[in-house]
C-alpha cells in the first residue's frame, strides 16, 4: 500500500511519485530525481512495506536515474539457461 508524506523520510529507502508513477531509491538518489521537488508538489508516496516490489505492486515503475541505473551497475544475466 501507499501512504502519502510531506517531507523527506529519514529511514525509508524507497519513495514514489503519484505524478508520474515512478519509484526512486533514495540511496542512489540522482540529482535528475528531484526529490525535493517532488515532496515540495505534495506528489510524494511511501511503500508499506518499504521495498521495490511494493513499489512494483502498487503500479508504480522504476525511476531511470536511480534504480534502473542501479541495476547497470550490477547486471543480472537473464534466459541463460
Ligand atoms: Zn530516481
Amino acid at each position: 500500500m501507499i501512504h502519502p508524506i510531506l517531507s523527506r523520510p529519514r529511514r525509508r529507502r524507497y519513495i514514489g511519485n503519484s505524478s508520474t508513477g515512478e519509484a526512486h531509491d533514495l540511496r542512489r538518489e540522482a540529482k535528475n530525481c528531484r526529490i525535493n521537488a517532488i515532496i515540495e508538489a505534495g506528489d510524494a508516496v511511501a511503500f508499506y512495506p518499504d521495498s521495490l516490489k511494493e513499489a512494483h505492486a502498487d503500479g508504480y515503475g522504476d525511476c531511470s536515474w536511480c534504480v534502473r541505473s542501479a541495476d547497470r551497475k550490477a547486471p543480472q544475466v537473464r534466459g541463460a539457461f
